[in-house]
C-alpha cells in the first residue's frame, strides 16, 4: 500500500443510507462471490473477519465502509463495498431498491472518485458484467475493471478470457483497461493502488 496510508479502520455498515464523509471514495462493485471482500482485504491488509466475506449472498444488502488514514490520523480515502448484483436468490423488490440506490449514489455522490468493477477471470464474459460496464458509462465517475482470482488461471486462459471480455465490453486497449488481480498472491495490488491514487488526485 502507498506510504502515506498508515492505518485502516472499519467505518461501519449502512443499508441504503450512507453518511457524507467529504473524503475521496473508491467504490467496489461486482457479482456475488467475485472476490470483492477478498480484494478489499488484500488491498488494505485488513483481516478476513473485518471485511466480512458474506456466506449468504444477497441476504443482507449492506454497504461496508473502510477508512484509510495517514500518520496524523487524517482520513485519506474511503473504500466502499457496494451491494452485489446479478444474484438470482435476491427478490425483485430488493433488487429494485438496490438499483434505485445505486443510481442515486453514482449520480450524486460527491466523494466518489472511482468505481472498481470486479470480474471473475475464470469465466467467459457474463452478460451482467457487460451490462454493468455499459451502465457505468452513463455516469460521470471513472471506472477501473479488475479481473479477480488470476492465481487460478493459466496465463493463456487468462489472456483468452481477458481478450473476450475486452471485446464484449468494447474496451479499446485491454492492457490499459484491465488489471489482473489475485487476493491470494497479491498480484495486481500495486496497479490497483496506483489507479486509486490517480483517481483521488484528479
Ligand atoms: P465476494 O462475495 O465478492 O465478497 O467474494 P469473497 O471475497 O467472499 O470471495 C468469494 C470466494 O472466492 C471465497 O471463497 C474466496 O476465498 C475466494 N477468492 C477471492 N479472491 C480470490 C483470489 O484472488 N484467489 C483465489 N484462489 N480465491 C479467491
Amino acid at each position: 500500500k502507498p506510504e502515506e496510508v498508515a492505518g485502516v479502520r472499519f467505518g461501519g455498515s449502512f443499508t441504503m443510507d450512507i453518511p457524507r464523509t467529504r473524503v475521496p471514495e473508491i467504490a467496489f462493485m461486482g457479482r456475488s462471490n467475485v472476490g470483492k471482500s477478498s480484494t478489499i482485504n488484500c488491498l488494505t491488509g485488513l483481516k478476513k473477519k473485518v471485511a466480512k466475506t458474506s456466506k449468504q449472498p444477497g441476504r443482507t444488502q449492506q454497504i461496508n465502509f473502510f477508512i484509510l488514514s495517514d500518520a496524523e490520523q487524517q482520513d485519506l480515502a474511503t473504500l466502499v463495498d457496494l451491494p452485489g448484483y446479478g444474484f438470482a436468490k435476491i427478490g425483485m423488490e430488493d433488487q429494485r431498491s438496490i438499483e434505485v440506490f445505486l443510481e442515486k449514489y453514482l449520480s450524486d455522490r460527491e466523494e466518489l472518485k472511482l468505481v472498481v468493477i470486479l470480474v471473475d477471470s475464470r469465466r467467459e464474459p457474463q452478460a451482467t458484467d457487460i451490462a454493468l460496464v455499459n451502465t457505468l458509462r452513463q455516469f460521470p465517475c471513472k471506472t477501473q475493471i479488475v479481473m479477480t482470482k488470476i492465481d487460478l488461471m493459466t496465463p493463456s486462459n487468462l489472456s483468452k478470457n481477458a481478450q473476450a471480455f475486452a471485446e464484449a465490453a468494447g474496451l479499446t486497449d485491454d492492457d490499459e483497461d484491465l488489471i489482473f488481480f489475485s487476493a491470494v498472491t497479491g498480484q495486481g495490488r500495486g496497479l490497483l493502488w496506483q489507479a486509486a491514487q490517480e483517481a483521488i488526485a484528479m
